[in-house]
């Protein structure tokens, strides 16, 4: 799932092309009965409601909040993208194709630049046509995303942002404010509350592996029973390993791409994720990287110099 650096990556791509451009159209071939009812344009009705609200408005920015898109529109709305397991945004030209087989259904096939035929970018269910020709197109080849429709000068109490922690790299995320999250869970296993968006936002599988091998500290090791001084390390860590992710782009071990379909460099940088059986990479340490389950997902880590 893209985590902050990710996310960070496509909204900065995002404002740098979308400002000005005015939406002339959008489609989508998300539809499911399960969301009826919902906010999401995944069901039918909201869809509609929602082509109507955004046609004909003008991009003023993009940005993010936790592991959310958001693309900000004239007169206070803002369309938040959340994209899940498998979603990517993507930039460019495509030509809008009617597939042979079914004469409703509409296939998007991309032009320029050439790196949005990657495999991987060819899981289209959502488009937004813009002013200049271009689309913003969304692939996710397992259509978990979420995109709905949002008053920009309420996003902050939308069910979509308001449980959401502090952001790791704003300058007011000091190691007081770190403290006092994870003191909000002092049972909980350090990997298992990394990951608690609504502790700090934006940090996923991937990144917490990483800040707790650079760190040293076990993933099962309880917050209450780390040093105030290993805390320091592990807020310090945070803000740097990540920033390294958004340095090399994001990572593309799995699906994410940036808008251009582009790979980032992250995963050529893992020191522990997905390293299983692999001799750890830290200086003079003899360990191997091992992987085990918290609470449902999996921690890699290294047995030997990573302390519980
Ligand atoms: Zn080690």
């Amino acid at each position: 799932m893209p985590e902050l650096p990710e996310v960070h990556t496509t909204a900065t791509g995002l404002q740098k092309v979308l400002p000005g451009l005015k939406i002339v159209d959008v489609w989508t071939d998300y539809n499911s009965s399960f969301y009826a009812g919902k906010d999401n344009i995944k069901d039918k009705k909201y869809f509609k409601k929602f082509r109507i609200q955004i046609i004909g408005k003008k991009v003023i920015g993009a940005g993010r909040r936790g592991k959310n898109v958001l693309i900000h529109l004239k007169d206070d709305f803002t369309i938040l993208v959340h994209m899940k397991m498998t979603g990517h945004i993507l930039y460019g030209t495509y030509r809008r194709v009617k597939s042979r087989k079914s004469i409703k259904s509409i296939k998007w096939d991309p032009v320029e630049p050439e790196t949005l035929k990657d495999p991987f970018n060819r899981f289209i269910h959502f488009v937004i046509t813009f002013s200049n020709g271009k689309c913003l197109a969304l692939s996710d080849m397992r259509k978990f995303a979420k995109i709905t429709l949002l008053k920009t000068s309420t996003i902050d109490e939308s069910l979509d942002t308001k449980h959401l922690g502090p952001e790791p790299l704003e300058k007011n995320f000091t190691f007081e404010v770190f403290k006092k999250q994870l003191n909000k869970k002092p049972s909980g296993k350090i990997k298992t509350v990394l990951m608690d968006q609504s502790l700090v936002s934006g940090i996923g599988n991937i990144y917490s592996d990483e800040i707790l091998w650079k760190t040293g500290i076990h993933p099962l090791k309880c917050v209450k029973n780390i040093s105030n001084s290993n805390l320091k390390k592990i807020y310090e860590t945070v803000k740097i390993i990540l920033r390294k992710g958004i340095d090399f782009g994001g990572d593309s071990m799995s699906d994410y791409r940036n808008i251009h379909g582009e790979k980032g460099n992250f995963q050529h940088k893992h020191q522990a994720y997905r390293k299983t059986g692999e001799k750890c990479s830290k200086k003079n340490c003899e360990g191997i990287i091992v992987r085990i389950k918290v609470g449902g997902r999996s921690a890699h880590f290294c047995s030997t110099h990573q302390k519980i």
